[in-house]
């Protein structure tokens, strides 16, 4: 062969029979016939790719998908659950904005508001979703948007959704909802007055932790457009491989959240009932301090998060751990496999020990992503930890 003919492209071998399987494609550019189909194709009259990092086949087959569960249109795939938290503000907030966000979000969005937007002129604060009158206290002539997750991290509480939403549009706000814990199998945002939906598509909607991206829609084409265009800008781009990992872990998306959740609320029950632990966190429980709301809005959905608390403090905290061989001790959620956090040494490790107090996080504090396991297998695992960590 000559150098030639190893630098041209070999034509794809034709096949009567398509492929079942979605194909990768990796490509970053796209040839395009002439300079006037690549004018339409820019302005949007012909459909195509030209250019990876502004859409790639990958992230719109997943997007689609979505999408789809979500009742969304024209949704965005992301290289991250952040990713799409950046974009989702700073391609629609300018400085002089003020935003609201829960005082229980996920730890890089806090950062997000605490530090970051702030150095661009956007002003923020937190408040306690599940409090109707601090948040309302909280919202300035200039707030221009709410950044949301239903259930929080890691106390599970349950915001006021429905006054949240009703002060949102009365004040012309736009409500933005990171529903990565609920999942449209629990709840969909749009059809409760959220504006914009944010995933982490790198939890329970991908499943198995290998795959980092993130989704973001909005109701309103402006938005989507300005939201679109900033993540073009900045590169915040998913993988194509990555995009192809996660559709084919949304396949069995809703087999993988029933079961966790039916795990989840097993699991609970059987915490509650151990010698060692002081409290069991599940929205769905009776003792759960947002049950009511939690029923109102998520009916029987209590999702696949349970947070309990033992006594003693880090030395029981290592023994639980390190007597649960077969629970990765891991700082992610959404795993096919049950996994294991301690927001005290990861998640809010940032806080003091009194703000991490304030919010009921102590050094026996867990929060356990539920999987798919049998749950017999589940429970004798967490006894025996338990049972580990009460051994002083
Ligand atoms: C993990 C997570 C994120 C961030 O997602 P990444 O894919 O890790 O960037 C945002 N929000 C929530 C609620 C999360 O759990």
């Amino acid at each position: 062969m000559t150098q030639d003919s190893l630098i041209r492209r070999t034509p794809w071998p034709e096949s009567a029979s398509r492929p079942l399987g979605t194909p990768i494609q990796p490509s970053v550019v796209y040839a395009s016939p002439d300079p006037d189909t690549l004018d339409a194709q820019y302005s949007g009259d012909q459909p195509g790719y030209t250019y990876a990092r502004e859409g790639h086949p990958n992230a719109d087959v997943l997007a689609r998908k979505i999408d789809g569960l979500e009742r969304a249109e024209g949704g965005l795939v992301l290289g991250s659950g952040m990713a799409a938290v950046t974009a989702a503000m700073m391609g629609v907030l300018k400085a002089g904005d003020h935003v609201l966000g829960g005082d229980q979000l996920y730890g890089r969005s806090l950062r997000l508001l605490g530090q970051d937007l702030p150095r661009f002129g956007i002003a923020t604060t937190l408040a306690d979703f599940t409090d109707i009158a601090a948040v309302e206290a909280a919202l300035r002539p200039e707030t221009r948007m709410i950044l949301l997750e239903i259930v929080s991290n890691p106390t599970l509480r349950v915001a006021d959704l429905p006054a949240i939403a009703r002060l949102a549009r009365d004040r012309g706000i736009l409500l933005a909802l990171d529903n990565t814990f609920t999942t449209p199998r629990a709840i969909r945002p749009f059809e409760h007055g959220a504006d914009i939906v944010i995933h982490s598509v790198t939890k329970i909607l991908a499943g198995h932790s290998d795959a980092t991206l993130g989704y973001v829609a909005a109701k309103d084409a402006t938005i989507r457009r300005a939201i679109y265009d900033f993540a073009v800008t900045t590169g915040l781009t998913p993988s194509p491989f990555d995009c192809w990992l996660a559709e084919r872990g949304l396949f069995s998306f809703e087999l993988r959240y029933d079961r966790a959740e039916e795990n989840a609320a097993a699991l609970a029950e059987h915490l509650s009932g151990l010698p060692g632990v002081k409290r069991v966190l599940y929205p769905t429980r009776r003792d759960h301090p947002d049950h009511n709301r939690a029923a109102a809005l998520l009916g029987a959905r209590g999702g696949h998060m349970v947070s309990f608390e033992i006594a003693g403090g880090r030395g029981a905290a290592n023994r639980l751990t390190r007597g649960a061989p077969n629970i990765a001790f891991a700082p992610t959620l959404g795993d096919i496999g049950t996994t294991l956090s301690h927001p005290a040494s990861s998640s809010h490790r940032g806080l003091t020990a009194e703000g991490r107090a304030a919010l009921g996080i102590s050094e026996g504090f867990f929060r356990v992503s539920v999987g798919v396991e049998e749950i017999g297998l589940l429970k004798e695992e967490f006894s025996a930890a338990i049972e580990a960590a009460r051994e002083a």
